[in-house]
């Protein structure tokens, strides 16, 4: 059984005020909260295991790598990866394209393409720039439409050119909410022989990626987005990619042998994870998994689509209010603009009446060109909230309205 209030309880934050009003917290696109169990799991990290992994014969290394090493299952089970060292712990979604777009350069030669999409997060444009300027690869842009949707035509003809080498798209943008059509794209870029590279950090929040029926090459997320702790997240990547590509950083605990005439690498996962990692937090992301599976993603998913249902009625019942993105397969993610007034000033009078959501560009810079705009408010909505507070927003909006028109 769902039941909101006792869900809200299991995070602390959200009893909180902020400017004397009880907190409102709609930046979920930004950051998810956390729930105590997720809390509790770093503390009790160090408060009776701390100690370094994979080193010590002694118990606590032992207890800590063990707990390490059946996060990495967890999350292997969750995605579905075939083999739990197809599971690389990163430092979060940023961290895991660049890993991939550092080593993709053995593997370009100038003039090959990559393609990436409008919609991108600048974590899924800026490496491939510079991994474009290191080897004079050239990067293209799968265009979209006026609803935020790809042009699919436009990605097959950009694929027919026969150069693509890597396909960068995310599985849901973070500035519109829009649940791009991975499945065909995945399949596509492989008739081509393209590699494809799945930026999920919008993903997780809301769904469990399958890797192995979407058959993508590297899928990427962030544990802060889905109930977990900052300064960790996943680059999933199949084996034999793995295998190939070379390592990113160098250092203790990924190597098999070092000499001074040269090294060797070891096994994945390792290979990909020089010096000690974020133990801790790559612990919690486990149980933040758990946590969201005893919710039950059925579940989520219900309460956010009804959650985005009620906020859209709402709010395009306002006067000169505009949504952009698409109407349908989007996450719960309605991002929209006043006429005449900036973005920033909203989300301002919004914050005074303790609603955070989020205003500006998004990390998507792209996007609000396309649309014309300097930015956006961005209200994004987890399992966690509710309609109740969806009215406050509604009431907000409606005074900002009055104060600055
Ligand atoms: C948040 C986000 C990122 C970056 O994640 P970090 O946790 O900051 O590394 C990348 N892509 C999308 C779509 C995002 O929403």
């Amino acid at each position: 059984m769902f039941d909101i209030s006792n869900i809200r309880k299991d995070f602390p934050i959200l009893s909180q005020q902020v400017n004397g009003k009880p907190l409102v917290y709609f930046d979920n696109g930004a950051t998810s909260q956390k729930p105590q169990v997720v809390i509790d799991a770093i503390s009790k990290y160090y408060e009776v295991i701390n100690a370094n992994i994979h080193r010590g014969v002694h118990t606590l290394s032992q207890i800590a790598t063990d707990a390490y090493e059946s996060s990495r299952e967890k999350i292997r089970a969750h995605i579905n990866a075939s083999h739990a060292h197809e599971v690389i712990f990163t430092s979060g979604t940023t961290g895991a394209i660049n890993l991939v777009a550092s080593g993709f350069s053995e593997f370009l030669k100038a003039g090959d393409e990559i393609l990436v999409s409008a919609l991108e997060h600048h974590s899924n444009i800026v490496p491939w720039q510079l991994l474009c300027a290191k080897t004079g690869a050239v990067l293209k842009v799968i265009p979209m439409d006026e609803n935020g949707e790809l042009i699919l035509a436009e990605y097959d003809k950009l694929l027919a050119s026969g150069k693509v080498k890597m396909v960068a798209v995310n599985h849901i943008s973070n500035a519109l909410g829009t649940v791009n059509p991975i499945a065909e794209m995945i399949n596509k870029a492989h008739e081509v022989g393209a590699a494809i590279l799945i930026d999920g950090a919008q993903a997780v929040p809301h769904m469990q990626p399958d890797v192995q029926a979407l058959d993508c090459d590297f899928y990427a997320f962030s544990a802060h987005k889905m109930c977990g702790p900052t300064g960790v997240g996943i680059l999933y990547g199949k084996e034999n990619w793995l295998q190939k590509l070379p390592p990113y950083q160098g250092g203790g605990e990924m190597i098999k042998e070092v000499t001074f005439e040269g090294s060797t690498w070891a096994d994945l996962p390792h290979k990909f994870e020089a010096g000690t990692p974020n133990i801790a937090d790559g612990i919690a992301l486990g149980t933040a998994i758990d946590y969201m599976h005893d919710i039950g993603f059925e579940n989520i998913q219900k309460q956010e689509m009804e959650l985005l249902a009620y906020a859209t009625e709402k709010l395009s019942g306002i006067e000169g209010l505009r949504i952009f993105g698409p109407k349908e397969r989007k996450t719960s993610v309605i991002s929209f603009n006043i006429d005449g007034i900036h973005p920033y000033d909203i989300g301002t009078i919004l914050d005074k009446m303790g609603v955070a959501v989020r205003t500006g560009h998004h990390c998507a810079q792209p996007v609000m060109s396309f649309f014309c705009i300097p930015g956006t408010v961005r209200a994004s909505f987890s399992f966690y909230n509710t309609k109740e507070e969806i009215d406050i927003l509604v009431a907000g909006i409606e005074k900002a309205k009055r104060m600055l028109s």
